[in-house]
């Protein structure tokens, strides 16, 4: 969500004339957009600012602009803290930027601005044309979080659940696949609970699903509890939706997930991959997991590692439990780290077992790969198959945009090696 943020903040500062440079020395405004979703990343805000602070010792300072779920986070205490911060604009507020820019600029004040304008800024973002179109697009269609898990501090700081109107949506689709895009990925703290008037996630993929141009949908990231029949019936129906299904379940133990305040226990959880499965055979899952949540025992933890087992996640993004501030969970009293990082590195061995051998069983098979870009001059190129995974090859044509059948010849952890096959 923070690259479509970043793209749109993009497109925000594109219309009052700035363009966008790699080049640190030479910029004049310098935007930080920040996560807050585990800890260290205030920390990182510093000391980014610290390199820039260096990099411009002897020159005119640049306008510095903090945005994103630290600002939010911190807000005034960041202006208070770090007096080369200029501006400080929360998740839902970025969209003012180009109104207050020049008051920065000539006025020299220094702002914080760290309202929930969600509904305003999707209005103004609504009038200007997105120009940051990529083979493979994001698509913000849900911000903000009801459920409140107790170790999560979204729902604090990109504020209550709001989805977009399903027109402005699919405008705002129609624009990414007229400049390019063949694969759009709808997102939302919890791209599930989609609900604009009644008009569902469902929905929504339905008519992407008949859009001219658009060659593949995903949507991430889901909550278990909202995975409702109508949209585990979509990925029966809907041909270009892919079968990878993105469902956080943070931990194998239903005694963990109620502390954790999850809304859903392990028999839930697998009630509904199995009627995903039962739907769609060829649909593969990935998931999330906190290692070491307050409480969690060496039972519990064996429990995480035998769901690993049961499901064969094709992808297991771990992390292990960091305090958040303001959090329920922050209070609790953590489990030692020694232990956390113990039960981490054996959850990773396992879980990058199970996607060796995932690869193993994929070589010398065909899958279909749509080409987002290449990687050098020496026509070595870059797509991903059905399942998301990545996938490289060697060609003398230009395969960007396109989609081919390639046989795997070779992997390793991260990515699958193939030729085109013809
Ligand atoms: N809304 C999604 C859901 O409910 O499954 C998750 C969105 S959250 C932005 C992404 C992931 O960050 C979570 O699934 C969780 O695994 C991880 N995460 C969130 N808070 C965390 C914390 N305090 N410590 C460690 N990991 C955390
Ligand atoms: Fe955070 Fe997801 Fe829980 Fe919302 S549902 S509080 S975003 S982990």
């Amino acid at each position: 969500m923070n690259e479509y943020d970043s793209n749109r903040i993009l497109d925000l500062f594109k219309k009052i004339g700035y363009t966008r440079t790699e080049n640190i020395s030479e910029t004049n405004c310098y935007v930080l957009n920040t996560c807050h979703i585990r800890e260290k990343a205030t920390d990182k805000v510093y000391h980014d600012v610290g390199r820039l602070k260096k990099e411009f010792r002897n020159k005119k300072k640049p306008i510095l602009l903090v945005t994103g779920c630290v600002a939010q986070a911190e807000g005034e205490e960041m202006l208070k803290k770090e007096s080369y911060i200029d501006g400080v604009f929360g998740p839902q507020s970025y969209h003012k930027i180009p109104k207050i820019i020049n008051k920065i600029e000539i006025e020299k004040s220094r702002v914080n601005s760290t309202e929930f304008d969600v509904i305003e800024k999707f209005d103004n973002l609504n009038l200007i044309k997105t120009k940051c179109s990529k083979i493979s697009s994001f698509l913000t269609i849900q911000e903000g979080c009801d459920k409140f898990c107790h170790f999560c501090v979204v729902p604090y700081t990109r504020g209550p659940e709001y989805s977009r109107s399903n027109n402005e949506i699919l405008s705002e689709a129609r624009q990414l696949i007229d400049a390019g895009a063949k694969e759009i990925t709808l997102l939302g703290q919890n791209v599930n609970a989609y609900n604009s008037k009644n008009f569902l996630l469902s929905d929504l993929i339905c008519a992407l699903n008949e859009m001219s141009g658009l060659e593949r949908i995903r949507y991430t990231t889901s909550h278990p509890k909202d995975m409702t029949d109508d949209l585990i019936d979509v990925h029966k129906n809907c041909k270009k939706l892919m079968p990878l299904v993105h469902l956080p379940v943070q931990s194998g133990s239903s005694k963990i997930l109620k502390l954790m305040n999850r809304k859903h226990n392990i028999d839930d959880y697998l009630n509904t991959i199995k009627k995903l499965k039962d739907k769609n055979p060829s649909i593969k899952f990935s998931s999330d997991f906190i290692i070491g949540y307050p409480g969690e025992t060496e039972e519990d933890f064996k429990l995480t590692l035998a769901l690993l087992d049961e499901i064969d996640f094709i992808n297991s993004y771990s992390f292990i439990f960091s305090p958040r501030p303001g959090t329920p969970a922050s209070k609790l009293k953590n489990i030692d780290k020694k232990i956390t990082k113990k039960r981490l590195i054996s959850f990773q061995k396992k879980s990058e077992e199970i996607i060796k051998n995932y690869h193993q069983e994929l070589l010398n098979k065909k899958v279909e790969v749509l080409f987002e870009n290449s990687i050098n001059k020496d026509g070595k190129y870059f797509g991903r198959d059905k399942h998301a995974n990545a996938v490289m090859v060697q060609s003398s044509q230009d395969l960007t945009g396109k989609i081919f059948d390639v046989k795997i010849t070779n992997f390793n952890q991260n990515t699958l090696f193939g030729e085109i096959s013809l």
